[in-house]
């Protein structure tokens, strides 16, 4: 009886998976040009949301090769590029996805209370979180490392920060300003809502150095001509996954059965190298999912 029904579900989305990944009003790798129906079993996130034809996707506006949002509004970053593949195998085009500002901050909230319906967003999968949301992936494996100025060096990892009466500045509900705590006094702790904040502190000699993922960190270097540097010691493990409800296990289990697709069909590859790839052509090899 089990065996049997897993037999049908696994068909159902193989139906799904094949109907998606043909025809459209896309290239054949690329975002979608125009809406598709696509079928999904009755009822799922994915029907609603392929029948609605708009999906609310939250991520991060002012995180160079992750996620930002342009002068002229235009979306760009891996995550971006990630959350696009998927918009697309729902069946729905790029220019019907409606971009969500989701701050470190405020992601369980925007996803508990429908504000988003899934989240791409350097969002670090982790048992706290999972409380109250679930996470497909992991499709990346970033560490937290730390950025100062070039011509600094006095801050050589995180152990030269306590006592040294320096400050750190992180993001608030972000886990690195939480990892920061066991290498820093309170006192030298500064916390803003976004990073760019943090860089713009950090080049203004308010703070001596910042602390959050290396990719994160790279595209700030990449954007700061030269004003500052990354320490390249990673320090944690931050699994990045997708932010969905927390009791969605069809759409996190789908989003699972995309990403493990892209990354076999080259799309993966491919939305790393025309983002993140700029600063590191290295294209990583996407982490084995966890379908817990
Ligand atoms: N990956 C870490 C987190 O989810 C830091 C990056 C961020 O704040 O988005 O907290």
């Amino acid at each position: 009886m089990r065996g049997r029904k897993l037999v049908l579900v696994g068909a159902a989305v193989a139906l799904a998976i094949t109907t998606a990944a043909c025809g459209g009003g896309g290239g054949k790798k690329g975002d979608l040009t125009s809406n598709k129906k696509v079928n999904f079993p009755a009822g799922s996130t994915m029907a609603k949301l392929n029948e609605a034809g708009k999906v609310k996707i939250g991520t991060k506006f002012d995180q160079p090769l992750f996620g930002l949002k342009g002068l002229d509004g235009t979306m760009e970053g891996f995550d971006v590029e990630i959350a696009k593949v998927i918009a697309s195998e729902l069946g729905i085009a790029a220019s019907n996805i409606q971009w969500v500002e989701t701050p470190s901050k405020i992601r369980e909230e925007a996803i508990e209370k429908g504000d988003v319906d899934f989240v791409v967003a350097t969002y670090t999968i982790n048992d706290k979180r999972k409380e109250r949301i679930a996470f497909a992936g992991p499709y990346y494996t970033a560490g937290q490392d730390i950025m100062v100025r070039s011509d600094d060096n006095s801050i050589t990892g995180p152990e030269s920060l306590k006592g040294s009466g320096k400050k750190v500045c992180s993001v608030s509900g972000s886990t690195p300003a939480e990892k920061i705590k066991e290498y820093a006094d309170e006192s030298q702790i500064v916390l803003f809502d976004v990073y760019s904040k943090c860089a713009d502190a950090l080049k203004d000699k308010q703070v001596d150095a910042v602390t959050t993922d290396n990719v994160i960190l790279m595209g700030l270097v990449a954007n700061s001509n030269g004003a500052f540097k990354v320490l390249s010691k990673p320090f944690t493990e931050e699994p990045y996954g997708i932010g969905v409800a927390k009791d969605d296990t069809d759409f996190r289990m789908w989003i699972n059965d995309v990403l493990e697709k892209a990354s076999k069909d080259g799309r993966y590859a491919d939305a790393w190298k025309k983002t993140a790839g700029k600063a590191d052509s290295n294209v990583p090899s996407m982490p084995a999912v966890n379908r817990y």
